[in-house]
């Protein structure tokens, strides 16, 4: 028994020797198997304490795993010791090359949805002709969005057909249109006002080419006073010419909105027969439209309680799928939301 004890403290000392000895893992993993596994001396001497008495074998049995959790330990750390050396004299020998071009990183550059650079390219517009950013509410309520626009609650606008109510009172509702913060503005600040309004809108509607069930919009509100239609006009005029980049022939068409009075619908000439006459997107027209505005309603005003003799104001609407699909001439609304890598890097 005595000579077992002095034959596992000499293997420690042996095993200690070669494991600070060894440089590389393979080395250590060769030390591990000679001295933890299964043909080990440990292991042989822990196999022949048949041959004594119970009481002594526990003494052996003990002080022999004992050694094999030392050894397992020191191997551990050494082996440790040469992971983080190898790694040291890697970064040390081979120096990191931080101006390297994108040769060795195989990923495209990624660029903007047409819908977000479309809605950039206004936004610039009308921020230099002084209208500041109003953040308007996905989600609104009756008056928001109908009530305080002067739409009255027989309007067929307000149908289960064309609104996604949230509640079972039809109290809440995803917005129809970006008009719903021309409300939220007017209670919140005082004339003069100069906003515009970007963001996504939802209608109950069927999928199509030219209909899809959420979009986006940019309203404008501008209310002081002395504004005049003629204002409208210009500010319309100037837009169009800056988004198109061209001298397009505009013509505003009497229409109804019920938050206007009056109201109009703007026509460019055909941006792809060049108002030729000749073309199924202007239906031979000539004309194709572009957006819905007109004076603000004075029960719009009302709602609001705006003196509706001090001041007057005009609004417009701008669907942006609407005119990007025109500027990129793009012939179905529901290429914006497919996510195809071969049409958005067109862009
Ligand atoms: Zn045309």
């Amino acid at each position: 028994m005595k000579n077992d004890i002095i034959e596992i403290e000499q293997i420690i000392s042996e095993a200690y020797t070669k494991i600070e000895n060894s440089q590389n893992i393979t080395l250590l993993n060769k030390i591990s198997s000679e001295y933890l596994g299964k043909k080990s001396k440990l292991s042989k001497i822990i196999r022949a304490l048949v041959k004594y008495p119970i009481d002594q074998r526990k003494e052996i049995a003990l002080t022999a795993n004992q050694a094999k959790n030392h050894i397992k330990n020191v191997i551990i750390s050494k082996r440790q010791e040469i992971l983080l050396n190898n790694v040291n004299n890697k970064y040390n020998t081979k120096q990191i090359d931080c101006s390297t071009t994108s040769l060795y990183f195989p990923f495209s550059r990624g660029s903007f949805h047409p819908i977000i650079s479309t809605m950039e390219d206004i936004i610039t517009i009308f921020k230099l002709l002084g209208f500041s950013i109003f953040e308007g509410n996905d989600i609104e309520n009756d008056w928001y969005n109908f009530e305080a626009l002067n739409i009255p609650q027989y309007h067929p606008a307000r149908d289960i057909q064309d609104t996604f109510y949230i509640d079972e009172m039809k109290t809440k509702l995803l917005r129809t249109h970006t008009s719903a913060a021309q409300i939220h503005v007017m209670e919140e600040q005082s004339p003069p006002i100069q906003i515009i309004v970007p963001g996504r809108v939802y209608r109950n509607e069927t999928q199509n080419t030219s209909h899809s069930s959420t979009f986006h919009q940019i309203e404008g509100l501008v209310v002081n006073k002395y504004v005049t239609f003629v204002d409208l006009k210009t500010i319309i005029k100037y837009f169009v010419h800056k988004f198109f980049e061209r001298d397009l022939k505009i013509r505003f068409r009497p229409s109804y909105f019920q938050f206007t009075e009056p109201s109009a619908e703007v026509d460019i000439q055909c941006y792809f027969c060049d108002n030729t006459k000749c073309c199924s997107v202007c239906s031979n027209s000539g004309w194709i439209e572009i957006l819905g505005c007109g004076m603000v309603h004075p029960n719009v005003f009302k709602s609001v309680n705006y003196d509706t003799y001090k001041y007057k104001g005009y609004a417009f609407g701008i669907g942006i799928e609407r005119i990007a699909m025109i500027k990129y001439q793009i012939d179905d609304i529901r290429l914006f939301y497919a996510n195809d890598l071969a049409f958005l890097q067109q862009f």
